[in-house]
């Protein structure tokens, strides 16, 4: 008996994007950041019904596996999987009762049983999603792991720059607040930096990692002195949940010394663009007004260009499956 003609297995990158997961942007060239953010624009320019991309991932199951709470980037890679005409199944996991490592790779292994194409996993530990990325036949997609990467939120920022300034190559780009437990921030001086732009960072030192100035930042404690010229001010969330004890002395000083508003944003240049990954703690990191600021403001930009980058990421890793073909090209 001859075995069934099947497609081929998931798994086997393909030329387009040479990777069978996306774990992180340390592992992509800038070559292939560029393709993708090109990918990503041209779904942005799709209407959302268009039928070409609705057939793209028929009959194909991406499972979304989130052990740690998140709004956007599981409703967006939800949205995203279903324009492209996959079914979609969604996981919450609770983590409390069982120990965390049992718990990962036992899920893995009966996830893996239903043989979903892609899993996109998000997991509290730096490393975990690596690690069931190990266990698995399909692709696997990093939607954020611990304090250590999160690609998809720097590609769909890098995509909201691009399409606002045209490039990011010679850009200046402050990237502000708690670096030390923001997987963001980590991602985007990733990112930012292969495609030619320049990063600093600044924070109160208690919210900085060590020796961070080896992934070639400039590194201020001052808003008014880091923010001096930059063309992009991209806020960070106080990440309160990954703290013990106290890295700041309270809110309201937090908010004094770091928390952009007008006066503090008049450092950068006059057009420069204001960016958070959400959710926001307004009057925190951010003041209201500025948060809102409709000329300057790109934050719900970057939300919708969620969208865009996890359909050419989805896209991008199946393309095995599809034949190379892609709906966007
Ligand atoms: N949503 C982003 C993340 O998952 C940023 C944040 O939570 O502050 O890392």
């Amino acid at each position: 008996m001859t075995a069934p003609q099947t497609t081929p297995p998931p798994g086997r990158p393909s030329a387009f994007f040479p990777h069978r997961h996306l774990l992180g942007i340390e592992a992509l060239s800038a070559d292939e950041i560029g393709r993708l953010l090109d990918l990503a624009d041209q779904y942005a320019n799709m209407p959302k019904d268009d039928e070409r991309a609705r057939r793209l991932l028929r009959n194909r199951t991406v499972m979304n596996l989130f052990f740690e709470d998140s709004t956007r980037t599981r409703t967006s890679f939800e949205v995203a999987a279903l324009r492209l005409g996959a079914d979609v199944i969604n996981m919450s996991v609770g983590t409390s009762s069982i120990k965390k490592g049992e718990t990962l790779l036992d899920t893995a292994m009966t996830l893996n049983a239903m043989k979903p194409d892609v899993l996109v996993v998000r997991h509290g530990d730096s490393g975990a999603v690596s690690l069931l990325s190990q266990k698995v036949d399909g692709s696997v997609i990093n939607a954020g792991d611990g304090r250590h990467e999160h690609p998809t939120q720097a590609l769909l920022d890098a995509l909201t720059i691009r399409r606002r300034l045209g490039r990011l190559n010679g850009l200046l780009v402050a990237i502000c607040g708690d670096v030390l437990h923001s997987r963001v921030a980590r991602s985007n001086i990733l990112l930012l930096s292969k495609m030619g732009a320049r990063i600093r960072v600044i924070a109160p030192t208690t919210l900085l990692p060590g020796n961070v100035e080896r992934f070639g930042v400039e590194v201020f404690t001052d808003m008014r002195k880091g923010l001096k010229d930059v063309d992009i001010v991209m806020m960070l969330r106080l990440q309160i949940e990954r703290m013990q004890g106290a890295y700041v002395p309270s809110i309201r000083e937090y908010f004094h010394f770091f928390g952009l508003d007008y006066e503090k944003l008049a450092a950068a240049k006059p057009n420069a663009l204001i960016m958070h990954p959400g959710p926001m703690n307004r009057g925190v990191e951010i003041d209201s007004e500025v948060a809102d600021d409709i000329n300057r403001s790109v934050i719900r930009e970057q939300v919708e260009m969620g969208v865009a980058v996890r359909m050419a990421c989805l896209d991008a890793l199946t393309r095995p499956l599809t034949g190379e073909k892609g709906a966007a090209q």
